[in-house]
């Protein structure tokens, strides 16, 4: 595996491709969950400003490290009520809102002097028991608590669509697609985040706006 700074033109180049192709803006997600400090330092001087991480510690301990370099921090993994005061004091977004009791903690616990914490609302389209997501019929209730708050600012959606055959991933992006169009209609939403490492060129031909890669960037995860 190469330099984790050196995959990064080639990589941002297919994302330019497929986004040129489906004439949309689309931007790139590191994810760094079980990766060094060291490798986001490296992507970091190559120029990729946003990161990801699921676990809370372990994101914790590298935002601290890596305090100088004034990082974009996305918390993207599973969110238990006792996590919201971190994420909502440490992360510029967090991608994995997915019931309304976590909307007052997060609100709650943004501190006064940073800007409102950029929220994505994550969506289980194929409503797979046992993961992360709400329901589709959820959404609606669910938009309208946290853009009732002024700490928080309801960007969109995430999605994670099971690994199906393609044709099966692909209706699974289009039914998150059509969730967000009518999330638009309603709201000033700009991002739908879905698509990693191995499907995000078809994410994107189906409406992503923000790609989260890990494995394709940095090479296997520790
Ligand atoms: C780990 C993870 C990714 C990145 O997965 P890769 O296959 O390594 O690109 C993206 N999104 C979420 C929510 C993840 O947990």
């Amino acid at each position: 595996m190469q330099a984790p700074g050196s995959t990064l033109p080639a990589l941002l180049g297919r994302i330019a491709g497929a986004a040129s192709r489906a004439g949309s803006q689309v931007r790139l997600l590191a994810v760094s969950k079980g990766q060094p400090t060291g490798a986001i330092r490296a992507l970091a001087s190559a120029g990729q400003r946003a990161f990801g991480e699921n676990y809370l510690q372990e994101a914790l301990a590298k935002m601290d490290a890596l305090a100088a370099l004034a990082l974009e921090w996305h918390f993207i993994g599973r969110l238990q009520s006792n996590k919201c005061r971190d994420v909502a004091a440490r992360f510029a977004w967090v991608q994995s809102v997915d019931r309304p009791a976590l909307v007052p903690l997060l609100a709650g616990a943004r501190p006064a002097g940073m800007k409102p914490l950029n929220v994505l609302l994550q969506v289980n389209v194929e409503r797979e028991a046992g993961k992360g997501g709400c329901a589709p019929d959820a959404v609606a209730q669910l938009a309208a608590a946290v853009a009732a708050e002024p700490r928080l600012r309801l960007r969109g959606l995430m999605a994670i669509p099971a690994p199906a055959d393609l044709e099966q991933r692909r209706a699974a992006f289009a039914a998150v697609r059509r969730v967000f169009e009518e999330l638009r209609e309603r709201y000033d939403v700009d991002t739908l985040s879905m698509g990693m490492s191995e499907d995000f060129e078809l994410a994107i031909s189906e409406g992503a706006t923000l790609v989260r890669i890990g494995t394709a960037l940095f090479g296997p995860r520790t």
